[in-house]
């Protein structure tokens, strides 16, 4: 009997009573994992609800009681690593390294939430008007909604809901169906840390439960992360329906290379950040830009390519697992045929990859294309997968001027040993995470995650200040108290003026 994947609503863990359930398989060699609901209409409206009635109580908990207890999550998270990162790798084929990461930078999110009271500091102006003073404070908002990706089930919902629940909202988080059992466990962790176990509710499901908590009129704010359709689709319907919304949808990174910089640190930056998690990274390098006689290193860049070999994550040999399902791969090799046939040229061709053991799995090789234009779908689509587009470009000005006529801006990266370049690069492009010599440039929690342009649909972005300027309201306070009473028959002071 499969494993069937269960749901925290109203406090419990329940085994949904939805008639459709899906197959979570093991991208390595499809053996079914386990099942996971899609959640019915009763199931979701119960968390809202529920999540509802247990905001009237969690907003009025003292901030240092809730930080101390999203300390003890940090702790929990901290002492259960592997095991989660052991259950991530299982579901989404990452190497175990990967996994690890995953985990970890989603505890630097908890660990950064820990210092909610600092950021929920208001401003106090004394004496506005004779004897009257007036102060802002920083309030929860209410029911928020989490939406996340297959490709970081840690580090993305805890992005979101360890910081929304410490700013005094509850939470009602719908993971990526294809990667459902990491978030459960960062959840039974959550409540074994001693957060009210309706603060944070967990359904499961896809497309019909998302549009469900869209249209729900006790939805306040709503975060997503995912591809751009998806996105745009939830920033769209989410705003018309007057709530809140962040969206983080795709990406196409490009990094640049300058014939000044150190080739070998270009070469291990490239390869790992193309096709670290088989390239299903929205941070990863999809584009690489070669400035002048930079383009002689193309050979070089080929062989270190070459070298990697894709396993199953057990494999401590690996060097990056299988793309997360059958479909993805059939995509992922489809572009790559459609880039020979628009005239790109495939220097390594990743197809038909076959892994001893595992020849089922949807494993993908490195794959690279050298003379890749604009107009080709291997350049305007994102391919997530380990597939790197080499271009070149005379001048810096050309690369950043390719850069920023991309319609995507969620990251980018230079290599170079020049201040000026370096200086010139960050200042003139418009994407919003720039790494100089530093191939993916995720900011810690204390920054806040800011992609731009097509990468991005809202005002404040994810963790750091501005996740909690999303997850709060600010209430401004205009007060007077009298010394004593004017006397009876008193005129009525019908100015709006404080004086
Ligand atoms: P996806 O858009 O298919 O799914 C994301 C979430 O949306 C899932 O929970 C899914 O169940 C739900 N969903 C899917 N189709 C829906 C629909 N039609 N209506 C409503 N909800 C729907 O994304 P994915 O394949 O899981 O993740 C990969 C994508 O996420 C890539 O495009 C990647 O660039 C992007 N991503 C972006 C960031 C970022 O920070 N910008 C981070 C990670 C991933």
């Amino acid at each position: 009997m499969l494993e069937k994947i269960n749901m925290y609503i109203d406090g419990k863990s329940v085994v949904s009573q939805s008639e459709q359930w899906l197959d979570v398989t093991n991208p390595a060699n499809q053996e079914v994992l386990y099942q996971v609901p899609m959640a019915t209409h009763n199931e979701v409206e119960l968390a809202v609800s529920s999540a509802k009635t247990a905001f009237e109580t969690w907003k009025d908990v003292p901030v240092p009681v809730r930080a101390r207890m999203v300390l003890q999550y940090q702790h929990l998270l901290k002492k259960h690593h592997d095991e989660i990162a052991e259950i991530l790798a299982e579901e989404t084929g990452k190497t175990f390294e990967d996994a690890k990461g995953d985990v970890w930078r989603g505890i630097e999110v908890a660990e950064h939430a820990a210092g909610v009271a600092s950021m929920m500091m208001g401003e106090y102006v004394e004496n506005v008007a004779n004897g009257i003073d007036t102060y802002s404070v920083i309030q929860p908002l209410g029911v928020c909604v989490g939406i996340t990706p297959f490709n970081f089930p840690a580090m993305i919902p805890l992005w979101m809901f360890p910081l929304a629940v410490v700013c005094g909202n509850t939470f009602v988080l719908k993971p990526s169906e294809q990667d459902p059992k990491t978030p459960n466990r960062l959840a039974e962790l959550f409540y074994e840390a001693g957060f009210p176990r309706d603060v944070l509710q967990v359904i499961h499901g896809g497309k019909d439960q998302v549009n469900q908590l869209l249209n729900h009129e006790d939805v306040q704010a709503i975060s997503f992360v995912g591809s751009v359709g998806v996105g745009e689709h939830i920033y769209k319907t989410g705003t018309d329906n007057l709530k809140r919304v962040q969206a983080f949808t795709g990406a196409k990174n490009h990094l640049v290379v300058m014939p000044d910089a150190n080739k070998n640190q270009v070469i291990n930056g490239i390869v790992g950040a193309a096709c670290g998690a088989a390239g299903q990274r929205c941070m990863g390098i999809s584009v690489c830009v070669m400035v002048g006689d930079a383009k002689d290193w193309q050979t070089d860049l080929k062989a270190a390519m070459e070298k990697l070999k894709p396993n199953y994550w057990k494999n401590e040999d690996s060097a990056y697992g299988p793309l997360i399902n059958a479909q993805a791969k059939t995509r992922v090799e489809g572009l790559i045929t459609q880039g020979v046939a628009d005239g790109a040229t495939l220097l390594l061709d990743g197809r038909d990859y076959k892994v001893e053991g595992y020849e089922n799995g949807n494993f993908v090789g490195p794959t690279l294309f050298t003379d890749v234009t604009v107009d080709m779908s291997i350049y305007h689509n994102e391919i997530f997968g380990p597939v790197l587009c080499l271009m070149y470009a005379d001048t810096l000005e050309e690369a950043i001027k390719l850069i920023n006529d991309n319609p995507y801006g969620n990251g980018t990266s230079i290599f170079t040993n020049s201040g000026a370049a370096a200086r010139k690069f960050q200042h003139e492009i418009k994407v919003g995470q720039v790494g100089i010599n530093i191939p993916i440039p995720v900011p810690l929690p204390f920054f806040s995650f800011t992609g731009w342009r097509k990468s991005f649909y809202g005002d404040q972005h994810a963790y750091g200040k501005q996740a909690v300027k999303f997850y709060t309201e600010t209430k401004t306070v205009t007060s007077r108290w009298f010394e004593s009473d004017i006397p009876d028959g008193g005129a009525p002071n019908l100015s709006i003026n404080l004086r």
